[in-house]
């Protein structure tokens, strides 16, 4: 057979025995390269696989290692590795640790992916997470395995680079809706035929759980910021103060209606979702003219490893985006608390893969809108609010 039929037939086997894994199954796009020892992927949905050293694979073989590569995917062990900030020289106990946890899951009588490890081999019991297996098991020697920045996130030599459009991979926003889609068709098999893996099932699970609308978190993090600035306004200066009446040269506060100064600095690098950015602009827009502060008075601020500089403009969607290069925050921060009069309030919309300022800045709230899945951590001194939800077509803008 040739490579791209002994896909098809792999692809079909694996679509056939694990039905609610089809969405995934069939996002892969194959990419032949014999660097890689045998089978490797990517965390835009990119298997690399060594034709010579796959040929004498079984379909069944060949099934369970695109089963075992959608697992990685959807479990996203790549952000779980850079959550405990994995170091290269742990990274095949990590894949061992994260094999074991996917090949729990296997159904009986698959055979295992090619030197992949089991829960035996670390000595535990099974269905844990893979994170328990990687700090409570014991080390395999004599076998290993690399399967691929999919993985655990580590770039390999032979992967691409990331997707600019959907033909060159999975872009972050389809493969949260995948995701989706494979949680709630892995519900729906475990109702009807009650069959599905322990873990797949706890991931499911856990996946579609309600989570707190981002939309309310922001909403209130926002009404907190304009109505702490207001109230201290009306607090300390609301009543003019007559001691300081017959004093001709001095300019008393009359700041009673003042209303908050708002910024606004936008991720405009090459990792932003333009779509997610988009539904967070529209949503702080909104947000801010309940508040009572039209979007025309906000100054925006584009930044990607430069800030551009300050516009306003009526609503969101007239907003002209411009950017596509590296992340340095810091420089669009320092841009709008420079322009003066300096904000109150600054919304900072990003997917957080930058560097802060070390201090915050004097006299100003910042909140930043965390857009993506998994975002970093944060400087103490930022309110956060997480936007990890799948998009539903809204929130397009003029780009340029
Ligand atoms: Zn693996």
């Amino acid at each position: 057979m040739k490579p791209e039929e002994r896909i098809s037939a792999a692809r079909l086997w694996a679509a056939y025995n694990y039905p609610y894994l089809a969405s995934a199954l069939f996002a892969l796009r194959f990419v032949a390269d014999e660097r890689v020892s045998h089978i490797a992927g990517d965390e835009y949905f990119r298997v690399y696989i060594s034709d010579e050293a796959s040929s004498a694979w079984s379909v069944d073989l060949l099934g369970v290692e695109m089963i075992h590569q959608v697992g990685h995917l959807l479990r996203g062990h790549a952000s779980r590795a850079r959550e405990i900030d994995l170091q290269e020289t742990d990274l095949f106990r990590w894949v061992d640790a994260m094999d074991a946890e996917l090949n729990d899951d296997l159904q009986e009588g698959d055979p295992l992916p090619k030197d992949s490890a089991s829960h035996e081999e670390l000595s535990l019991p099974d269905s844990l997470f893979g994170e328990e297996y990687f700090f409570m098991g014991s080390t395999r020697t004599g076998k290993r395995r690399d399967c691929g920045s999919s993985a655990h996130g580590n770039p390999r030599l032979w992967d691409e680079p990331s997707p600019q459009q959907s033909t060159d991979g999975v872009t972050a926003e389809e493969k949260e809706l995948i995701k989706r889609q494979v949680a709630s068709d892995a519900l729906a098999h475990q109702r009807n035929h009650g069959s599905i893996p322990l873990g797949m099932l706890r991931w499911a699970n856990s996946l579609l759980e309600p989570q707190v609308d981002w939309r309310s978190e922001l909403g209130a993090k926002l009404r907190q910021g304009i109505s702490e600035i207001a109230g201290a306004v009306d607090y300390s200066y609301g009543r003019p103060n007559r001691r300081y009446a017959f004093v001709p040269d001095v300019i008393l506060p009359s700041l009673s209606s003042r209303t908050p100064e708002v910024s606004v600095v936008l991720d405009t690098s090459a990792s932003m979702s333009e779509e997610l950015l988009g539904q967070a602009l529209s949503e702080i827009d909104g947000l801010l003219s309940t508040g009572g502060i039209r979007f025309e008075s906000v100054r925006v601020f584009n930044c990607d490893s430069e800030a551009g500089s300050a516009q306003r403009v009526r609503a969101a969607s007239d907003l002209q985006l411009v950017g596509g290069g590296g992340t340095d925050l810091v420089q669009g921060i320092s841009a709008a608390v420079q322009t003066r009069p300096s904000p109150d309030l600054l919304v900072v919309v990003t997917d957080g893969w930058t560097t802060w300022p070390e201090a915050p800045p004097n006299r100003t709230r910042t909140v930043a809108v965390l857009v993506g899945e998994d975002p970093p951590s944060t400087p103490e001194w930022v309110q956060r609010v997480v936007v990890n939800e799948s998009l539903d077509g809204k929130g397009s803008w003029n780009t340029k």
